[in-house]
């Protein structure tokens, strides 16, 4: 195989709680992750030269090892000492630094795409092993679907598939770093704990009411202050009838959940035509596994 093309799906957060810090400095954590149809295009392209070349749309973003792209591949050419090349392609549209799990993803997708392209015969399981090597939420990229992921977010339960809703991400002109709102996180007592469990029994009831009126994530409580723009736009959502409109990761995406056509593509005009969020998608769940 000469060329393979994947498409990188990001991720939400239906619930997001901080349990502790470890030694090591990675948080134990509680989430409900669900894969959104909204997503990143990546070729990779064999080339008889050894070496990487990552070539992508957004001129912001490394090419090189800091690229987790980049690192995908790099792991893998090294482990099988494969001795030819490739180039990625890689064409951004899941919004960076946001919390939706992008560089993960494209991650998780490469390791992928590299392991038919050059038949490496790694199994799923494998590929996830690998994965949670460049990043916490690699192994979940690679499974993708509705999971619980608890650890750091590498140990995962797979879960029913989230019902069919319509999910509308809205992304203001801001961008976090995740390790800033973990750090400020450590720097006080956390305040509310979102509910878990109430979310896995929606999903196991197939309740999509129960899934969004239960909506949490703990990371708001940093978040939202240092950007305030995040709850005018959960506002809007709210106005729109969203069923719950809740932050995503460390944000500041935010995304809400509609039952209705109608009122999501209203609620997407309103964000897409006025000043709070800069990247505004309609978009919808994604529950295929690998
Ligand atoms: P998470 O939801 O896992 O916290 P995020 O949405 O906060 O992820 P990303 O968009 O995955 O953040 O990554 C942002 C940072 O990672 C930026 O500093 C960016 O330069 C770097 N980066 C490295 N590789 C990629 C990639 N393939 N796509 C986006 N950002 C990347």
């Amino acid at each position: 195989m000469k060329r393979i093309e994947l498409k990188a799906m990001g991720k939400i957060n239906l619930g997001l709680d901080v349990l502790g810090i470890r030694q090591d400095g990675y948080h134990e954590v509680r989430m409900i992750m669900q894969t959104v149809r909204l997503f990143d295009r990546i070729a990779l392209v064999k080339k008889d030269k050894p070496g990487i070349t990552v070539k992508t749309n957004l001129y912001y973003l490394p090419t090189n090892e800091n690229n987790l792209v980049y690192k995908a591949a790099r792991m893998l050419l090294d482990e099988f000492e494969i001795g030819t090349g490739v180039e990625i392609r890689l064409e951004k549209h899941i919004p960076v630094s946001a919390g939706m799990a992008g560089g993960s993803t494209d991650a998780a997708s490469v390791l992928f795409g590299m392991n038919q392209m050059f038949r490496l015969g790694l199994s799923k399981e494998q590929l996830m092993e690998r994965g949670v090597k460049i990043g916490a939420d690699v192994p979940y990229c690679v499974m993708r679907g509705t999971a619980l992921a608890e650890g750091i977010g590498e140990e995962l339960t797979a879960l029913p598939p989230m019902p069919e809703c319509q999910v509308l991400i809205a992304k203001p002109g801001v961008s976090v770093s995740t390790k800033f709102v973990y750090q400020q996180l450590d720097s006080r007592p956390i305040g509310n704990h979102p509910d878990i469990d109430r979310i896995l029994e929606g999903i196991r009831r197939q309740d999509l009411h129960m899934i969004a009126g239960n909506l949490g994530n703990v990371l708001e409580s940093v978040t939202i202050p240092e950007y305030p723009v995040i709850a005018q736009i959960k506002k809007v959502m709210m106005e729109y009838e969203a069923l719950n409109a809740m932050m995503s990761g460390s944000g500041p995406t935010v995304f809400g959940l509609f039952d209705d056509p109608g009122k999501a593509r209203a609620a997407y005009q309103k964000l897409k035509n006025g000043p709070l969020a800069k990247q505004v998608y309609l978009t919808g769940v994604f529950n295929t596994r690998r």
